[in-house]
């Protein structure tokens, strides 16, 4: 099923020009920053008139072009599409730790019956471009959840529209630090900002916030319960302090870790590329390793300024001769797989 919202906005804009706009129109960033473009636009036309009738002039308004092209890129960027869903429905998880992957950096975790669905992104834009394939689970399809992990807010792993569809269903949120007051606005309200090292203990769950190094404040996560531990690293490159979370976490069951080398067109480095995640697993010594980030930003707005290379088959083969002892597994959208004690 697809959901197109750009009708909306159109409608919020013509409902915009005939001057009602502030009783009608959803206070999204989107909306908002639009509404001030076209106020500021009104404003600067009132202005102009006045002048011109004061001068006499007949002088052509000219409209400044950057103001149509925000306002065209905005457009873009608040049309937001949700695509199919896979075939799957939801199975309760039959291992002690089983993992589903839902695409990009969601998956559903289940560690002893709890579950946890890490950043969400299931609602498509020009900015984010479209996922490869359809989602494992439909945000219809998600069971009740225990938890919602975000490392960051990045609009491909803090889905705002998907959030507000999960509130009924979630019984608490843990995202970096400062994210409690949008969250509640979303309707959250048990929210919980962690800064690195921080923890949060709610029996029978345990997440520790661990640093990353990304672009603005990101958090990764450990998460334990009942003697099994996940590393999610959400999106971070490589850094030499990610010793330490060995050395407080040496036993990790599984690291969930980037593998696409996420980096600016002008240089930076914002996630690990499949040498990076080599570098990694030597540092964490995980049992088995999921890399994960394979999206493809070249036929996205992001693709403006960022740019992905897929290599979670790569990682898997550079494993295989450097780290043969630890198990890689590959889960595309839909894509499930369980630990169990025999692992
Ligand atoms: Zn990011």
């Amino acid at each position: 099923m697809q959901v197109l919202s750009c009708g909306v906005l159109m409608s919020s804009i013509r409902r915009c020009r005939n001057g009602e706009y502030v009783r009608n129109v959803k206070k999204t960033p989107v909306h908002r920053t639009l509404l001030h473009i076209l106020l500021i636009r009104q404003v600067v036309r009132q202005r102009h008139s006045c002048s011109k009738a004061r001068a006499m002039s007949t002088t052509k308004v000219q409209q400044p072009w950057h103001l149509a092209l925000i306002t065209a890129l905005l457009l873009l960027g608040g049309c937001q599409t949700l695509p199919l869903a896979s075939t799957l429905s939801y199975q309760r998880g039959e291992f002690p730790l089983q993992i589903t992957s839902i695409g990009h950096a969601t998956f559903l975790i289940e560690l002893h019956g709890q579950r946890i669905l890490t950043d969400p992104w299931f609602y498509e834009t020009p900015f984010t471009g479209q996922h490869p394939d359809p989602f494992g689970l439909s945000l219809e399809q998600l069971p009740p959840l225990d938890l919602i992990l975000v490392t960051h807010t990045h609009i491909d792993h803090f889905d705002r529209r998907a959030l507000k569809r999960l509130v009924a269903q979630t019984r608490a949120f843990v995202g970096v630090k400062g994210m409690g007051e949008p969250m509640r606005k979303l309707g959250f309200s048990h929210v919980i900002g962690l800064a690195p090292w921080e923890t949060f203990a709610a029996s029978p769950l345990t997440i520790t916030a661990v640093p990353a190094a990304h672009s603005g404040p990101t958090n990764s996560y450990i998460i334990e319960r009942g003697g099994k531990t996940v590393y999610f690293a959400g999106e971070t490159a490589f850094f030499p302090d990610l010793v330490r979370v060995s050395e407080r976490f040496p036993r990790l069951d599984i690291a969930v870790l980037p593998v696409d080398g996420l980096r600016l067109r002008w240089g930076k480095q914002l996630a690990m590329d499949a040498h990076d995640a080599v570098e990694a697993v030597q540092l964490l010594r995980p049992r088995v390793v999921i890399p994960v980030l394979d999206h493809d930003f070249s036929r996205s707005l992001a693709g403006l300024v960022l740019t992905t290379t897929s290599q979670a088959e790569a990682f898997k083969a550079l494993m295989e001769k450097t780290h043969p002892e630890v198990a890689v597994v590959l889960l595309k959208a839909g894509g499930q797989w369980g630990l169990n004690e025999r692992f």
